[in-house]
């Protein structure tokens, strides 16, 4: 998934929990969730996998720093089943991607 693709569906995700859960309005994002997601600018940015890596939580989760990954854990787990219905193609691709990464890692693993 290319970077700039990458970054506007995290930047989704992180819009749709801090609209359910901090109460901001639709476009918008509380401090809190924009730290987070300009952290996750940077470390995409920074990713050493280029273009050439599947989606997110197989990978990019790794290299957060703890208190960032806890965020970024909740708002995947409240946004992504919640992606499904408001952004069906980029959330079935989202799950195929990560599920063939993840598939590659445990084959790697067996290694
Ligand atoms: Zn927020």
């Amino acid at each position: 998934m290319d970077k700039q693709k990458e970054i506007e569906v995290v930047g989704l995700m992180i819009e749709k929990y801090c609209r359910g859960n901090h109460g901001s309005k639709k476009g918008e994002l509380c401090p809190e969730c924009k730290e987070l997601l300009e952290y996750a600018k940077q470390r995409r940015e920074k990713c050493p996998h280029g273009d050439n890596k599947p989606f997110c939580s197989n990978c990019t989760i790794h290299c957060y720093k703890p208190d960032m990954k806890e965020k970024i854990r909740l708002v995947m787990r409240y946004s992504g089943p919640r992606m499904i219905t408001d952004h069906p193609v980029i959330a079935m691709k989202h799950l195929i991607e990560t599920k063939r990464e993840k598939k590659l890692l445990e084959a790697k693993k067996v290694d």
